[in-house]
């Protein structure tokens, strides 16, 4: 098991969620494991190797706060595409 800590609060209880919103938003979500920080309530996509949080998710994602590469394991999720941020999110459904 990896340490989770939240990049928001710090926090290092989470759960697994299901969040439609999101689910029906991103395709790496539906594909993924949606975890959410018992404190502040930010969410995360989990790595699928690992288990580690590899990046955060929420409804106005830029492509800047979006990884790909899980910072523990080194895995690239291939489900999460990289966009240059001038064009519309590819991740989105
Ligand atoms: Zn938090
Ligand atoms: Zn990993």
């Amino acid at each position: 098991m990896v340490d989770k800590v939240c990049s928001e609060c710090g926090g290092t209880s989470f759960r697994n969620v299901v969040d439609a919103w999101m689910k029906r938003t991103f395709s790496f979500v539906e594909k993924g494991t949606l975890m959410m920080c018992e404190n502040c309530g930010a969410k995360f996509l989990q790595c699928p190797k690992c288990g580690a949080l590899v990046t955060r998710v929420h409804p106005a994602l830029e492509a800047w706060e979006v990884s790909s590469e899980c910072s523990n394991c080194g895995f690239v999720n291939p489900d999460i595409r990289a966009w240059d941020g001038t064009s519309p999110n590819p991740n989105k459904l």
